[in-house]
Parts: C-alpha cells; sequence; structure tokens
C-alpha cells in the first residue's frame, strides 16, 4: 500500500514537473506584451480583462486575459537594462509561451514614416563596440568602432570572432499571427525589418546611415534587441513590433500618439495569436 502511494505520488511530481513548463488547457502559458513607457502599454493593459496587478521591483505586470486566453501586459520603463530585467522576471515568474515587444521607434530608412509598423524579422544590438586605439588628442570616430559580440566568451582583444554584432530571429509563428492581420491596420504600412536597440538616440545622419547599411537596420530603439537576447536564453518565442514615431533621416518629427496606434494593432496580432493555441 505504501508502495503504491509513493508510485503515484512520484507519477503526480513528475506529471506536474513536466506538464507545468509546457502549459496544459488548464494552465495555459499566457503571452506577454512589453513595452517601456505608459503611453505604450497603457491601453492595453486597459484592455485586458479579469485583470490583475503586480508590482515586482520596479516594474509593473498586469495579467489578464484576451478572448479567454491569459495575456500579460509588462511596462519594462526604458532601456536596455529595464528591458533584460523585466524580461528574466517575466519568464521566471509567468512561464510565458511568447513574448512581444512593442513601442516606438526611430526611422532609418527615409522611405519609412509616422506610423508606419517593422515587425521585427530580427533584432540586432547597437551599444557595445570597441574603439581601436587613437593617440591623446586624436578625437573620436563611431563610425570606426567595430561591434562586440557580448556572448563571446573569450578576449574580444585578441579574436577577431568577437567583433560581430549580435542579431535574434523573430518568431515565425508570431510573424504569421503578424501578418495576417497587417490589411486591418490603416494609420500607416506594416513592413518587415530589422530593429536595432541601444541606449542611443541617435541623430547623425551618417551613424544611422551606417547602421542601415552595415548591420541592416531600418530603425532604433532602446529595448526589443535585449528583451530579444534574454528570451532566446529561455527559448521563449519572440517578436519585436515596433511603430514609427519620429524619423530623423527625412525630418517627420517625434510624435508620442503613434505608441497608441502600435497598442492598437499589437491588440489585433495578441487576438489572431492566441486564436491560433489551444485552451
Ligand atoms: N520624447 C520621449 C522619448 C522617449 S526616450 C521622452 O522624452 O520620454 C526613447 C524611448 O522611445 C525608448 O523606450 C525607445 O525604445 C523609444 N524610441 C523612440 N524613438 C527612438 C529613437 N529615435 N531612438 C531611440 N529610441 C527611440
Amino acid at each position: 500500500m505504501i508502495r503504491r502511494t509513493a508510485f503515484l505520488f512520484l507519477i503526480s511530481v513528475s506529471f506536474l514537473v513536466t506538464a507545468f513548463p509546457q502549459g496544459s488547457s488548464t494552465h495555459p502559458r499566457p503571452v506577454v506584451v512589453q513595452g517601456a513607457m505608459r503611453s505604450e502599454t497603457e491601453k492595453l493593459a486597459s484592455r485586458l480583462e479579469n485583470v490583475s496587478i503586480e508590482k515586482v521591483g520596479g516594474w509593473t505586470f498586469w495579467s489578464g486575459s484576451v478572448d479567454g486566453y491569459p495575456v500579460i501586459v509588462s511596462r519594462t520603463l526604458k532601456g536596455v537594462e529595464n528591458a533584460a530585467a523585466a524580461t528574466a522576471i517575466v519568464i521566471q515568474r509567468y512561464n510565458p509561451i511568447a513574448i512581444i515587444n512593442q513601442g516606438t521607434a526611430g526611422g532609418y530608412d527615409p522611405g519609412l514614416h509616422l506610423y508606419d509598423i517593422v515587425l521585427g524579422t530580427t533584432s540586432v544590438s547597437l551599444g557595445a563596440f570597441k574603439t581601436s586605439y587613437r593617440a591623446a588628442g586624436s578625437g573620436s570616430n563611431t563610425l570606426d568602432w567595430v561591434p562586440l559580440n557580448m556572448l563571446f566568451e573569450g578576449s574580444a582583444a585578441n579574436d577577431s570572432t568577437a567583433r560581430k554584432v549580435l542579431g535574434f530571429p523573430g518568431d515565425s509563428v508570431l510573424l504569421a499571427a503578424a501578418r495576417s492581420v497587417s490589411r486591418l491596420y490603416n494609420r500607416g504600412r506594416v513592413v518587415p525589418g530589422i530593429i536595432g536597440s541601444a541606449d542611443m538616440w541617435n541623430d547623425e545622419i551618417d551613424r544611422i546611415e551606417l547602421f542601415r547599411t552595415k548591420y541592416g537596420a531600418s530603425v532604433e530603439d532602446m529595448e526589443t534587441a535585449s528583451a530579444a537576447q534574454i528570451a532566446s536564453f529561455f527559448r521563449v518565442a519572440f517578436l519585436g513590433i515596433r511603430v514609427v514615431s519620429d524619423n530623423t533621416t527625412n525630418g517627420d518629427a517625434f510624435e508620442p500618439k503613434t505608441g497608441e496606434a502600435c497598442e492598437d494593432y499589437v491588440y489585433l496580432v495578441v487576438k489572431a495569436y492566441v486564436g491560433t493555441l489551444a485552451h
């Protein structure tokens, strides 16, 4: 009798251990939608049904549902450190099936205008560089800087394989969901592209042109690539979706209201995506 109970106990423990990370129909893994600022998250959070709010350190999470499926809106705060920490926390606490990082971005491509949306087929880190030696008094030229792969374990000084920009591909199922509703967005175009991220607001046209031609970036923000890096460590499906809020290459001045348009579109993407998940 004791052996049978122990056996059943072991079976149920191993069921829980294996079942929970995958989710189940009673505990489906939530979809997370991240945004850095109030103006990029408030509208989405207000659309969740049955919301509860949790604060962890400096970060706020709104847990609720969309069409009966669990969805969490996460305000990451601005910048790469905040976005990375918020991503690690949300993965550890809520075991999400997917993460969408969305919000505003600056255009690199002169053909991109306010309210156009870029679906991140890839996101790249534009924040880690090595400078070559320059003697005192010889100044600085950022165009000479070489990228640093922060995931490379050896010494960047001696190994040229460390000098490569890091890229993180967007998840194909999330991309398909985003494409499936792109015709419903009528504030601008929805196009695929590479999102570059760093704690930088670049308005130097030569620097922007280098990031566009050398690394393929079509917009810049301060969060997507760092959240993507953390999501990739945990093998959580990830997609960056960014609306053009400013574009110094064609003179489009910053328009904060673009953030709300992005939220409207991302809400449609979430509905399309959760429609494909069992619940
Ligand atoms: N004018 C706003 C700008 C926000 S700072 C303010 O003062 O509050 C930048 C934030 O907006 C980051 O979260 C970043 O992801 C996004 N962003 C929008 N345009 C950007 C640009 N051109 N470069 C870098 N980040 C940009």
